[in-house]
């Protein structure tokens, strides 16, 4: 075998990586060990500032083919011909915890995918629920506080919750989803994903349709009840990342088939629910699924800092073909994600290998901290220009979007009962055991909040269904 020597990062190899270079044996240790010194100085720096949400997480390298042609909607060339395959890279999470808690946690699920197309990348940073607790992105710092710690004690906090949510009642349907059995999946494999927030298709005659993207796993649905999440969270807090990487090593590669719910641009004006409300679904009913492929995960991370950690994923990584919308929570993300990334990897993130596109990036950008490739070498860095540089592509120009009304700030214009519509839906379609379930998954939490606070929320629950709202007012009562 050959002899593989051990260096510094100058290049120069080490003499030793045993002992330190001490003034004598029983003396202390010399200043002049550059070698030391430069160890535990790397050392010191292996960690970066995690993600503020979604720190604890899993990932694989995947494919995804096409099987179902929906050119009409969308000239987005990862969607050019059935057959057609994409490489991807997936990121699941949990939202709430720190970059060591436990994957079994009553949470949503993040489930991000990177398409490596020949566009550029496209990101799908959606969750495992088809909704979220919020709609405006102002509130968001504020609800992932009720989330995160308290201030004094440092403690999780039922009462901070459950305060948040009884104030904010468009949390109801997403709160109901929660605490229904799919709060606790049977990790990674056995949940589905969604893009949560409505997107934009834009086809070759540069027609707009509202999309929705949802990936249904094949695996099928499986849930851990209350107990055995929380024993899990005990015994083995990997439990999700362990499942996922154990399955891909064995060659038991998962999948998700993806399908989109289309909605033509003017009809949002028509429709009764506002589509781009991010606390709610468009009804099946009205907006059936139509297939588009499949998502598969087939090799595990080699190194899971370089490929899982530093993976950046934001909503506003699209190309040609897919567009965004009006959804503020959507808006808010597009800041927010990308800022994220610049404050944990630095300005220069994208050219990471794991977030670097398959294409050819040309631009003027330029320096920043850690900028690793050839800066751009010694090509103009501005346009316009006499010299052969990168130019605009207008032919990509999006149809414009309609706008009126006056600039200020809007709750969103649904009617006053429309937040506890689905969440009553939801509740109704469960079996009488998911029910009960669900019942003692929220009293297990909102007992420890203070007797106002329960009031509140119990009259939300009741405006969904009585006999829901009910239950849970008995389950408080015998707490
Ligand atoms: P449908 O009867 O057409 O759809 C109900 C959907 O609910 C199913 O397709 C399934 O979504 C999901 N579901 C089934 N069982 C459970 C369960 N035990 N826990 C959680 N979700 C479950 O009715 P609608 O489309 O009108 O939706 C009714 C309610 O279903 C909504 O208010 C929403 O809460 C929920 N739902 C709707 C989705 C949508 O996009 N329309 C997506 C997911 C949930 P899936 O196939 O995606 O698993």
């Amino acid at each position: 075998m050959k002899k593989i020597p051990l260096t510094m990062a100058n290049g120069k190899p080490v003499d030793d990586n045993q002992n330190s270079l001490t003034a004598g044996s029983r003396g202390p240790v010399l200043m002049q060990d550059v070698y030391l010194q430069e160890k535990l100085a790397h050392f010191d720096r292996e960690e970066i500032p995690e993600r503020i949400v979604h720190a604890k997480g899993a990932g694989a390298h995947g494919t995804f083919t096409v099987t179902n042609d929906i050119t009409q909607y969308t000239k987005a060339a990862i969607f050019s011909e059935v057959g057609k395959q994409t490489r991807t890279f997936t990121r699941f999470s949990t939202v709430g915890g720190e970059r060591g808690s436990a994957d079994t946690a009553r949470d949503p699920r993040g489930f991000a995918t990177k398409f490596y197309t020949e566009e550029g990348n496209w990101d799908l940073v959606g969750n495992n629920t088809p909704i979220f607790f919020i709609r405006d992105p102002l509130k968001f710092p504020d609800f992932i506080h009720t989330q995160k710690r308290l201030p004094d004690s440092n403690l999780k906090s039922h009462n901070m919750m459950w305060d948040f949510w009884s104030k904010s009642p468009e949390s109801l349907h997403q709160i109901t989803t929660l605490f229904s059995n799919r709060g606790t999946p049977d990790g990674y494999r056995h949940m589905n994903g969604y893009s949560s927030h409505t997107y934009s298709f834009i086809n070759a005659y540069n027609e707009r349709f509202w999309v929705k993207f949802h990936l249904k796993t094949l695996q099928g649905i499986k849930n851990l009840s209350a107990d055995e999440a929380t024993r899990l969270a005990g015994v083995n807090p990997d439990y999700a990342t362990e499942d996922l990487f154990v399955a891909i090593e064995k060659g038991h590669f998962p999948q998700w088939k993806m399908y989109v719910q289309i909605m033509p641009e003017l009809e949002a004006n028509e429709y009764a629910i506002n589509p781009f409300d991010v606390t709610k679904v468009w009804p099946h009913g009205d907006y059936p699924l139509i297939e588009v492929g499949i998502l598969e995960l087939n090799k595990n991370p080699t190194n899971y800092f370089s490929e899982v950690e530093q993976a950046a994923f934001s909503p506003s990584n699209k190309v040609p073909g897919i567009g965004l919308s009006p959804d503020k929570m959507l808006q808010g993300r597009l800041f927010s994600y990308p800022d994220t990334q610049r404050y944990r990897l630095g300005v220069n993130y994208n050219f990471l290998p794991i977030n670097r596109p398959d294409v050819e990036v040309n631009n003027g950008y330029r320096n920043g901290a850690m900028r690793f490739d050839d800066n751009g070498g010694n090509s103009p860095n501005y346009e316009p220009s006499h010299y052969n540089v990168p130019t605009e592509s207008p032919e990509l120009h999006e149809p414009p979007l309609h706008i009126d009304g006056d600039a200020d700030r809007y709750a969103y214009d649904s009617d006053a009962n429309s937040d506890f519509v689905q969440a009553g839906n939801l509740y109704r379609l469960l079996s009488e055991n998911e029910q009960k379930d669900l019942v003692a998954n929220i009293v297990g939490s909102l007992q420890y909040a203070e007797p106002m606070i329960q009031e509140l929320q119990i009259a939300h629950f009741k405006k969904a269904d009585l006999a829901y709202g009910t239950a849970i007012e008995e389950g408080i009562k015998n707490a």
